[in-house]
């Protein structure tokens, strides 16, 4: 039988002692959209729930310093409805459109997203490109990670038992850039990824590349972002590029797609985002949002 108690506190002081106190015995509750199954699958077995959805602190969306910051509360519908986040994070913005249904999004959090850490993540590769920092505090100090280091594995993640992700910041772009996201399901709707890519590229040609789904965490491209370095992308360089992507990828065969399917929809992925990137960024078309797959 599933027993634990429950606490609702309304200050992150009052979190933090309470994660002090309890430390791996205690779960942190957001929009619960995946926490609730694990409890129910026993994948998780909390004795305490800490619900952080009632600490005014982490509710934060707001530009300010150069950046974006997302509160660790904001859901995906706060995220699709901001102007903000449309204007300064279209990929982020693209993504997020894609989570799940209209009822999931209203309380699921892209800060529960990542620390969940599935290796499809919707919102992992699109942060990662934006060199996005997570702030992680406990009661004894705060500390920042920058996206790309704070998976560790499969549903790990460099959070530890006593802290809690307070937000996430993502840096303002200089200058024209375009982005996509592009997202495989076996249909549309809900279901998560069988493969994700994510680009950013620049008005200097500096490209960030990330996959999500097609290993034991969200990983960067860095192989192929260096074959495009400082060059628009032409037929040749896709190529030697989309090389690096199969090589630095290793996708599992499973219930939602074999491993053979999962490598070559990589390759014509990586071509799509690609192309939509660049588009966007010398034409403004596609629209974000628009199906690029
Ligand atoms: C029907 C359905 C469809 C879905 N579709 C998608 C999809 O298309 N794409 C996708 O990526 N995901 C999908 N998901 C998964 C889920 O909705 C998302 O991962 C969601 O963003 C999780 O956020 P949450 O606020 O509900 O997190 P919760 O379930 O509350 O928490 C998730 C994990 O993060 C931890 N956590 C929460 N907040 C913090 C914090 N502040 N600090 C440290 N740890 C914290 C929790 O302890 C827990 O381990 C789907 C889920 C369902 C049920």
């Amino acid at each position: 039988m599933l027993n634990f108690d429950y606490r609702r506190p309304e200050s992150l002081d009052e979190a933090l002692s309470l994660r002090k106190e309890w430390g791996g015995k205690s779960s942190l509750l957001m929009g619960g959209t995946d926490l609730f199954l694990a409890i129910e699958e026993e994948v998780r077995r909390p004795e305490l729930l800490i619900d952080l959805k009632k600490i005014r602190a982490l509710s934060g969306l707001e530009e300010k310093d150069g950046a974006v910051h997302i509160g660790a509360a904001v859901t995906y519908s706060e995220l699709i409805h901001s102007d903000l986040v449309h204007q300064k994070l279209p990929g982020i913005w693209e993504s997020s459109r894609l989570v799940a249904s209209v009822g999931i999004r209203n309380s699921a959090t892209m800060v529960g997203n990542i620390c969940n850490a599935v290796p499809s993540a919707e919102s992992a590769t699109p942060l990662m490109i934006r060199d996005a920092v997570i702030h992680i505090t406990s009661a004894s100090g705060s500390r920042s990670v920058p996206a790309v280091e704070f998976f560790t594995g499969p549903r790990r993640t460099v959070v530890k038992d006593d802290e809690i992700v307070t937000s996430i910041s993502v840096p303002l772009m200089k200058g024209k850039f375009g982005e996509s996201y592009v997202k495989l399901g076996r249909y549309r709707g809900e279901d998560i990824a069988q493969v994700a890519t994510a680009v950013l590229v620049d008005e200097n040609w500096n490209y960030r590349i990330a996959y999500g789904a097609v290993g034991p965490v969200p990983m960067g491209i860095p192989g192929a972002e260096a074959v495009l370095k400082g060059k628009k992308p032409a037929a040749d360089l896709i190529e030697k590029a989309k090389s690096e992507v199969l090589n630095t990828v290793s996708p599992i065969g499973d219930i939602r797609a074999s491993k053979e399917y999962r490598l070559h929809m990589c390759a014509v992925m990586f071509e799509k985002a690609i192309d939509a990137a660049v588009s966007r960024m010398e034409t403004g078309a596609p629209a974000y949002g628009a199906r690029l797959i």
